[in-house]
């Protein structure tokens, strides 16, 4: 995966198949492979250039013997594909899933369909590839990606993965692990398939030289498809503050004490970037298509990341949609929302004053905001003695949500204020 991320071990979690990725940021240090798809890029430290080769090392007709252990490992991922199949967080909408595969396609040209994509509604900034090319894209990464390039960034690091066999690679090296420590302290019987898929969720992560190789490979895919790889340091930048302002406190320091060197992707990133684009045409960026086809789905993504309750990695997602001019309405009034929840010192009047910006920015703009606004905008005018701005607050959210949940409550405060 593109970041670090609480690994997803519980027995049974399906999701364990896939392998987490670590985030890294250790310069490319060794030479790779060469042929047709090799690319030179200076590493961090050194003045001599690296090669870098993006040339597939798969065979996308592999499948291992199912009377293998390894046989055993791609039916469990075969299992939790069927499973996502039907799963209530798939998301089904046609031009969305239409949309991301586009990009996809982009980058993996012939590759791309030999594999599947999955967009699945669930908020935090992740995306993950299993050996098998099963692509699961969170909404939560589709919620965080400014451009079209950010959004090749994150998918073109995990086809880097696929490309590259590392989840198979560190799959057998834990197997053989696993096996060593299963003769010496637990016995040969003891170590069933079940047992060794569910101790290697706990294993594959993937290693900073992975890492690294994944976020080296997925710049030249992005540079070859026309998307400027300059915004991989870009995203990084913002991953790395939203970690910061998380209250994860384990997510946060295992990303940043046990790996320091995560300080140095966003240089790495952008240094490898600057070379690839040392000449050349001008790389795309492409905000307009991202940002015209993921409008219509920003209010849904933002509702399960105020679900989540980390206010802190939020408030930085705000932060930026705001800089970059992004769904004004939508902003400002989860602002409101995240500092009427949070409740800290000044929050109150900041979720006022957040609110209020909501509502000048839709009539701005003669758009609807979210039915919420004017049910807190009606009990910020009740609290300050508004009556009668409080009843056309109300009027108006019962208008938009007839069947609201608190309906009838509304209903009940409008009799008493008439
Ligand atoms: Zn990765």
């Amino acid at each position: 995966m593109w970041m670090k991320m609480k690994r997803l071990i519980a027995a049974g979690t399906a999701l364990s198949v896939l392998s987490a990725c670590v985030a890294s940021t250790q310069p490319q240090q060794n030479a790779l492979p060469t042929d047709g798809g090799q690319v030179s890029m200076p590493a961090l430290d050194q003045l001599e250039p690296v090669e870098v080769n993006s040339t597939p090392e798969l065979d996308v007709n592999y499948r291992p013997k199912v009377t293998t252990d390894e046989g055993g490992w791609w039916m469990k991922m075969d299992r939790y594909e069927e499973s996502l199949q039907t799963h209530a967080s798939l998301v089904r909408d046609e031009d969305l899933n239409a949309y991301v595969r586009g990009v996809l396609c982009r980058l993996a040209k012939d590759y791309c369909k030999d594999i599947r994509v999955y967009v699945v509604r669930k908020p935090g900034f992740n995306a993950s590839m299993a050996p098998n090319g099963l692509m699961e894209v969170r909404t939560g990464l589709l919620l965080r990606v400014e451009n079209e390039a950010q959004l090749a960034t994150v998918l073109g690091h995990e086809l880097a993965h696929y490309y590259k066999l590392h989840s198979i690679k560190n799959w057998r090296t834990q197997r053989n692990t696993l096996d060593a420590m299963a003769f010496l302290t637990l016995g040969t019987g003891i170590i069933g398939l079940g047992a060794t898929i569910i101790a290697l969720g706990g294993l594959s992560s993937y290693s900073r030289s992975n890492e690294a190789e994944a976020d080296a490979v997925g710049l030249v895919l992005m540079d070859q498809a026309g998307y400027d790889p300059a915004e991989a340091a870009m995203l990084w930048g913002k991953v790395k503050r939203e970690y910061a302002a998380s209250k994860d406190a384990d997510m946060r320091n295992s990303f940043f004490a046990s790996h320091p060197e995560a300080q140095q992707r966003e240089k790495t990133l952008d240094n490898h970037a600057r070379w690839l684009k040392r000449n050349g045409p001008e790389r795309e960026i492409a905000q307009a298509p991202l940002r015209q086809r993921l409008a219509p789905y920003l209010q849904s993504f933002l509702e399960d990341e105020l679900a989540q309750g980390d206010f802190g990695a939020l408030e930085v997602v705000l932060h930026d949609m705001e800089e970059a001019g992004r769904a004004p309405v939508l902003v400002a009034y989860f602002k409101g929302e995240l500092y009427r929840k949070r409740g800290d010192e000044g929050d109150l009047e900041k979720a006022r004053d957040s609110y209020l910006a909501a509502e000048e920015y839709a009539k701005e703009r003669d758009v609807d905001a979210p039915s919420g606004l004017y049910r807190a905008l009606g009990l910020i005018s009740l609290k300050e003695g508004e009556q009668e701005r409080a009843r056309m607050n109300f009027e108006q959210y019962l208008q938009l949500a007839p069947d609201a949940h608190d309906a009838a409550f509304i209903r009940q405060m409008l009799e008493q204020i008439s």
